[in-house]
């Protein structure tokens, strides 16, 4: 049993706070800075895209905020908690309770079912079996995947495995939820179907999103973009859903 307690929400001022992240890869002379010190405060309700070129440190801003890599120097909470000062298995468990991912390699599990794919966090929390049917069932629905419920992710287009990815990352109806490039196989008319989606999650109490993406048709979905190059946030453009720039 974690001895990380499963924190009311709304406890916590902000569901994502850096502060001076720093985070290098290699030593001496291969050291390769990826993270230059980021200062990033993710609110509840708030849907917060990440944009920038290839190798500016999404992925490792991503990576530490997930608790997946640690940093080298700096403060990152995650719904209050320094996963860095957490036990493997605590951070795991934070993990599969709070965090829902929508990696771009989908990572579905080619011998199980679409619903069985989509139930696993469910299953993993200790969920019994039909219940979590049938809740994959309902989430596969709102991203339009209904009459797919049984075949396997290796009948279904690059897309349709995307779509699957995200009803796996919500059907658990984690605090975070960190998807990178979630439309990149997506038509523009189900990338929009997604995103409204997404979106309509990121506002559910106690809730907040974090996207990565190059998709500028999306970007009408976020409440702020941080512009990130050379592991700096060099721009944040829009609001907090309060209202209070950052
Ligand atoms: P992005 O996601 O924006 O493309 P990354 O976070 O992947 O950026 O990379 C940031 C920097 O860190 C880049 O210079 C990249 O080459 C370097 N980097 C990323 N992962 C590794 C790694 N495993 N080993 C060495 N350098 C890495």
């Amino acid at each position: 049993m974690s001895t990380i307690p499963p924190h009311p929400a709304e406890s916590h001022p902000v569901a994502v706070r850096c502060r001076g992240l720093e985070k290098a890869y290699g030593t001496g002379d291969a050291r390769t800075p990826a993270l230059r010190g980021i200062d990033l405060d993710i609110h509840h309700g708030e849907l917060l895209m990440l944009v920038g070129p290839s190798g500016s440190g999404k992925t490792t801003l991503l990576s530490v905020i997930a608790g997946m890599l640690d940093r080298d120097a700096g403060e990152c909470l995650v719904l209050g908690h320094d996963l860095q000062q957490c036990r493997a298995d605590e951070r795991a468990h934070f993990r599969g309770q709070s965090i829902g991912f929508v990696f771009q390699s989908f990572n579905l599990l080619p011998s199980l079912t679409l619903a069985e794919n989509v139930a696993v966090p469910l299953l993993i929390q200790g969920a019994v079996r039909k219940g979590a049917i049938t809740k994959a069932h309902d989430v596969l629905n709102a991203v339009g995947l209904g009459d797919r419920l049984h075949v396997l992710p290796t009948k279904i287009s690059g897309g349709q495995q995307q779509r699957v990815a995200i009803a796996r990352a919500l059907v658990h109806e984690p605090a975070l939820i960190i998807c990178d490039e979630p439309t990149s196989n997506l038509d523009h008319s189900t990338g929009h179907h997604v995103m409204a989606l997404l979106k309509q999650q990121a506002q559910a109490p106690g809730r907040a999103l974090i996207v990565v993406t190059h998709d500028n048709r999306i970007f009408e979905f976020a409440d702020r973009i941080a512009h990130l190059d050379d592991g700096r946030i060099v721009d944040i453009s829009g609001s907090t859903p309060t209202g209070a720039a950052q």
